[in-house]
């Protein structure tokens, strides 16, 4: 992990380095999107979205983007997203965290050693990120594990996430393909674990499911 900081930033860079605030403005069109965003929906968060629990993790789990009316509204990862539903009271059952899940960032929903972000930490049209959008948000996730010290399980939940954290360590995508289950070493200390996404569409096309969402986190414990 160390040799790729040193790979993607030189010393003066890392130093400057830091997550992005709520008003990044890398990426112009989510900024377009985020304005449109502020008009119609001002009581949302309406910005880059932190992420959610310890940098002191033993966990992190990676997802794609912010879903509108999910975390682009509450200001939390997954937060009143459709995959959250899944997502949150499976940490809970599995002891990943403490409280009552009520789709709301004031919930006191608490994560237990484990974190969880996001590829693109802006909310996209039509959920879907662009290249260049992935490539902007790319040393932020980078960063973030630099400053997991902790860290030994990543989870990915779908192909764009998996892709990216391969990215971020520099690694072949070919060595290191996409399948549900799949656990990948990608460093001596650090281990990647594939996951469908637990979103909408994913569960109502049986795709995926609670139980293997479960499964996945089993896979840590
Ligand atoms: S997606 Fe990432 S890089 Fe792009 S504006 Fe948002 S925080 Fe910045």
């Amino acid at each position: 992990m160390i040799i790729y900081i040193i790979v993607i930033y030189n010393k003066k860079d890392k130093e400057k380095m830091q997550l992005p605030n709520k008003t990044c403005n890398l990426c112009p069109r989510l900024i377009d999107f985020r304005q449109k965003n502020q008009e119609k929906f001002p009581n949302y968060f309406n910005g880059a979205v932190p992420s959610f629990g310890n940098i002191d993790a033993k966990i992190l789990i990676v997802g794609l983007a912010p879903g509108l009316n999910g975390a682009n509204q509450t200001g939390r990862p997954f937060t009143n997203d459709y995959a959250g539903d899944i997502l949150y009271p499976v940490l809970k059952e599995k002891g990943f965290a403490t409280g009552n899940y009520q789709k709301r960032s004031d919930d006191g929903f608490t994560l237990i050693n484990c974190r969880i972000s996001n590829a693109v930490r802006c909310v996209p049209p039509q959920n879907k990120p662009l290249p260049c959008e992935f490539n902007n948000c790319l040393p932020f996730l980078v960063y973030e594990i630099s400053l997991m010290k902790n860290l030994s399980y990543i989870v990915s939940l779908g192909g764009d996430s998996h892709r990216a954290i391969i990215k971020a360590f520099n690694l072949k995508q070919a060595d290191f393909k996409f399948a549900h289950g799949a656990k990948h070493k990608i460093s001596d200390t650090l281990t990647l674990i594939d996951s469908y996404h637990t979103s909408r569409y994913n569960v109502n096309t049986n795709r995926m499911t609670r139980k293997m969402f479960e499964d996945i986190i089993d896979m840590i414990i």
